[in-house]
């Protein structure tokens, strides 16, 4: 395993296994070989069930992997133990495509929360919230609920908090399936902006036109095979150039 693998999948294979006898095992991911560097900017695109979400839950040892080794950070995650799982996370900023922002919190209190939960000093939070913030362009929002800030303007409090413990890793699942394309665009420039300060970046999307448009490494996956990894536009991509 190369240094600088920030994300490793070996040989993975992931079956959700049928609760009953009735219900058959699915398998969700089947033969996945792939690495993410530090500091690459990666599209995971395909279809709605096949199999992004479980791609993002194996890394976040969300689920494990019924065969083969994923590797994140350095660490192999079939041995690590459940305490250390905090720490994995900690090292994972994740942006999900509902959000899941507090509704009774202020911009500023949901990314201090995401502080607070780690015992962070209160000075050492009152110097990074404000930071954040204004790294999405959103200082002059700190004090607003989520019900009045835009779709577009919630989820780059989500990228925020994402941020706010400078992960070595950003992963955005379907981060612009609740925003408009002019906003989709925006998240992604500030993505790229992120990216560009060394940050290793997956997005997880279902969106052709998107990953052609930012013209970076896209791992296309199909049926839970990876069918295609490269950076030409290539298929049906090609023809929203
Ligand atoms: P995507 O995010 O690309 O839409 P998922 O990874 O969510 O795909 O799902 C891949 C396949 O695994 C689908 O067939 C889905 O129904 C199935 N699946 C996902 N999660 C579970 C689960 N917890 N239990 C059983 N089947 C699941
Ligand atoms: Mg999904």
């Amino acid at each position: 395993m190369s240094t600088t693998d920030m994300i490793r999948f070996e040989n993975v294979k992931k079956i959700y296994t049928g609760l009953d006898s009735k219900s058959a095992d699915i398998v969700a991911l089947h033969d996945v070989n792939l690495s993410i560097q530090k500091g690459e900017f990666v599209f995971v695109l395909g279809h709605s069930g096949a199999g992004k979400s479980t791609f993002l839950k194996l890394i976040l040892r969300e689920e494990k992997a019924t065969e083969g080794r994923v590797f994140v950070n350095g660490r192999d995650l079939s041995r690590i133990r459940p305490r250390e799982i905090p720490y994995l996370r900690r090292g994972l900023g994740v942006v999900f495509q509902d959000f899941r922002l507090i509704p009774s919190m202020t911009a500023y209190e949901n990314v201090a929360f995401a502080m607070r939960v780690t015992n962070i000093p209160e000075r050492q939070i009152k110097r990074r919230v404000p930071y954040v913030l204004s790294l999405v362009g959103l200082s002059g929002k700190a004090h607003s609920l989520p019900q009045e800030l835009s779709g577009g303007e919630q989820q780059r409090i989500a990228l925020a908090r994402a941020l706010v413990h400078s992960p070595p890793i950003i992963i955005a699942d379907e981060p612009t399936g609740n925003i408009d394309p002019e906003l989709s665009i925006e998240i992604m420039e500030l993505l790229q902006a992120i990216n560009s300060l060394g940050t290793t970046i997956v997005v997880v999307t279902h969106e052709h036109e998107l990953a052609a448009r930012f013209k970076k490494r896209t791992i296309m996956i199909d049926h839970g095979e990876v069918v295609d990894d490269g950076f030409a536009p290539h298929g049906r991509e090609a023809a929203y150039l």
